[in-house]
């Protein structure tokens, strides 16, 4: 099988073999010793600074969307929220939920947002600002520095989903003021789904502290006080987070987190000027485009779940379907994960094979 979606990803030979490996006990010195090291690695990949705080969660991003957006807002917030697809509007979902008083910023299909656009809310007295900076559902990377400008101008506590954005586009929570930033195991990190990480800086671990949102397993002030020594307060997906130690040791061998970007920015390149050389009747969704993922729409009329089902069913390729609404016009091409160059000329030839098929 050839994975491209975008997660869970094709993980490395080094990820695989701990994932046939007994999983060890943990309330040890040597599990301590390994989240330790988690969560420095973690710290400087995300250019966090030097007192930020990495919470380790058991649990897909969006445990870690609704921990972050219940340990560091309350009913007094006034937060502004991105809703560019459907992970945007998990944010939103989760601000009704819990009563957070928002406004809702709806940019338009396969679009970023403007430096106008933010204008509006500028000295309106809003305290948070929630964007997923790759809104993976669409393939659109929104423009971190214009989102981080408004939000210092305006002292406004800047809390960023960069699941699909970690590792594969530039960032600096340190230069950016970004206060929280999100991440999972199972995009850039390339392990097995199982656990969700929260960056948070020093401000943000103090709000932290001073708050007390309704819940047991999603507190952070827990995850906070035993991460101190290394630990966690329940039984994490122990095994996923020896795999993300191995990996993030690997991302920091092969020269950091610039080299990684650069590979997967590589990759990403490679496909996107190919399908232009090769004519394949497709349209770039996005009109700015992250480097963990390509959204694609055919421009011959063909079905893109179709082209989803061919793939799978007679090439053993995944592609990354869309859903509801998009279903019969994007589908997405990953290019995180233990992927070469030449897996994507493998999908490349399976497209054009299709085209002389007559099913492209
Ligand atoms: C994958 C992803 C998530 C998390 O989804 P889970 O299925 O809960 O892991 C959240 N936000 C973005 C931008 C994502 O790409």
């Amino acid at each position: 099988m050839l994975n491209f979606t975008i997660g869970p990803v094709m993980s490395g030979e080094k990820v695989r073999e701990i994932g046939a490996e007994q999983v060890p006990y943990f309330r040890t010195p040597e599990f301590s010793a390994v989240m330790l090291e988690n969560e420095a690695l973690v710290k400087r990949f995300a250019g966090a600074e030097e007192n930020a705080r990495v919470c380790f969660m058991t649990g897909s991003g969006t445990a870690s969307m609704e921990a972050a957006v219940i340990n560091v807002f309350t009913e007094k917030d006034r937060v502004l929220v991105i809703d560019g697809g459907s992970f945007g509007h998990r944010f939103v979902e989760l601000l009704e939920i819990y009563e957070i008083p928002h406004t809702v910023i709806k940019p338009e299909f396969g679009k970023g947002v403007s430096g106008e656009q933010l204008a509006e809310y500028d000295g309106k007295g809003y305290t948070g600002f929630l964007v997923n900076l790759d809104e993976t559902s669409v393939g659109v990377l929104y423009d971190i520095r214009l989102i981080s400008d408004f939000c210092k101008r305006n002292g406004i506590f800047l809390v960023v989903d960069s699941i699909s954005s970690f590792l594969c586009d530039p960032f600096n929570m340190k230069e950016l003021d970004v206060q929280v930033m999100i991440t999972g195991s199972q995009k850039a990190l390339a392990c097995p789904p199982g656990i969700s990480l929260i960056v948070l800086s020093e401000k943000a671990v103090e709000r932290v502290y001073a708050n007390k949102p309704k819940t047991m397993y999603l507190d952070l002030k827990l995850a906070l006080v035993n991460g101190e020594r290394g630990q966690t307060p329940f039984t994490p997906a122990v095994g996923t987070l020896r795999q993300i130690n191995v990996r993030l040791k690997e991302i920091e061998a092969a020269g950091g987190v610039e080299s990684e970007i650069a590979r997967i920015g590589g990759l990403a390149e490679y496909f996107r000027s190919r399908i232009k050389e090769l004519d394949l009747p497709f349209r770039l969704v996005s009109a700015s485009l992250p480097n963990a993922v390509t959204s694609l729409s055919p421009t011959n009329g063909k079905s893109a779940n179709d082209i989803f089902i061919t793939l799978k069913d007679e090439y053993n390729i995944w592609v990354c379907p869309n859903g509801g609404e998009l279903k019969d016009t994007v589908f997405r091409v990953g290019h995180i994960g233990a992927l070469e160059k030449s897996d994507y000329d493998t999908l490349l030839n399976a497209l054009l094979d299709m085209r002389t098929r007559g099913l492209l």
